[in-house]
């Protein structure tokens, strides 16, 4: 099997909630725990899950904004924290990132055209010429005319600023693209047209996306899989096609039932699952979900699920739905199937 371009193995993030090196007892909040998965050159792999379950903080130790507790993660076989200055700024041309509010991810002050040149111009001197042609190409790229590039972002609506950040963030010719909720400020018909322009993209360009969202309806549009995050913990990892036709972990079932959907014969869920996510500070033991799940028994209150390859090549971390019982380890099970 080829290398994947991004492989993310037991990666892991506590932030301590007060400063206290040598205090074994300060508490933590517990937002990634043990996540694995891989992405390959191409492939769109979406993130879901309330609010609060870690996918952000996942996008930030992706780019190496914050530094993971345990566990690594690996750009074409290479590990990134070990990487020096020179070789974390080839890495970071790479990946790129697109941010949830474009507004407040372009600098006021600068226009479209030095947005777009900016990242370049940090790696090699341009012309004007060359600045002129390059932002003019990816405007048309994104769907924008080369005549807005004297514009300021206070100049463009929501949606053109965030093709402008897509813009910005093709400048450097990415691999790989984190999209942290890069469409849920916008307007419907806006999602729908970005949503579009990056599917494009993927297909002329090869970019491998880690697409985040709260989203089921975009994720469904854009997936080719899905990872279901709860509590920091991933409990599904399935191909999208098959994790909306059946999904099997009760969260993902909720979550997949509360989900709007254009059909109005079919009735809505108003609240995801019943009850609150609980605090990442102090989570319940056993599986986390086990306050909020219908399905708990007695094992799921001491024992954390551990992921189990199903038929249909998915992972799926429940002691009802996917027993491991016959399963000696969690990396003897996953290990056959790809994260
Ligand atoms: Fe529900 Fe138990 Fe499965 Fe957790 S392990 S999702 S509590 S049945």
């Amino acid at each position: 099997m080829s290398t994947p371009l991004l492989k993310v193995e037991n990666l892991t993030k506590h932030f301590p909630l007060s400063a206290g090196i040598l205090n074994k007892n300060v508490p933590v909040v517990r937002a990634v725990e043990d996540v694995s998965f891989s992405v390959s050159a191409g492939e769109t792999l979406c993130i879901v899950g309330e609010s609060g379950c870690g996918k952000s903080t996942v996008a930030r130790l992706l780019m190496r904004l914050a530094e993971p507790t345990s566990g690594r993660v690996l750009i074409d076989g290479t590990d990134i924290a070990g990487l020096k200055k020179n070789a974390l700024r080839a890495w970071r041309r790479r990946m790129q990132m697109v941010f949830q509010d474009p507004y407040s991810s372009l600098n006021p002050r600068l226009t479209a055209e030095k947005i777009i040149t900016e990242p370049v111009e940090n790696f090699e001197r341009l012309s004007r010429k060359q600045r002129t042609a390059l932002a003019a190409e990816l405007l048309r790229k994104v769907g924008m005319s080369p005549q807005m590039m004297d514009r300021l972002p206070s100049e463009l609506s929501g949606g053109q600023r965030q093709r402008l950040g897509i813009a910005r963030a093709l400048a450097l010719q990415p691999s790989l693209i984190i999209a942290d909720e890069a469409v849920s400020a916008l307007d419907v018909s806006v999602q729908a047209q970005i949503l579009n322009l990056l599917l494009d993209l993927q297909q002329q360009m090869g970019i491998a996306f880690v697409f985040i969202s709260h989203d089921l309806g975009v994720v469904e549009h854009i997936g080719h899989r899905v990872a279901v995050m709860y509590l920091g913990r991933i409990v599904e990892l399935a191909r999208c096609e098959s994790l909306f036709a059946k999904p099997v972990h009760p969260y993902t079932e909720a979550l997949i039932a509360a989900a709007p959907v254009p059909d109005p014969t079919r009735v809505r869920l108003d609240a995801p699952v019943e009850g609150e996510v609980p605090s990442p500070i102090n989570p319940p033991k056993g599986c986390a979900f086990h306050p909020r799940c219908p399905l708990a028994v007695e094992r799921c209150r001491i024992e954390v699920p551990p992921l189990v390859p199903m038929s249909d090549g998915r992972v799926v971390a429940c002691h009802v739905r996917a027993p491991a019982t016959d399963l000696p380890t969690q990396w003897a099970t996953v290990s056959a199937v790809r994260l």
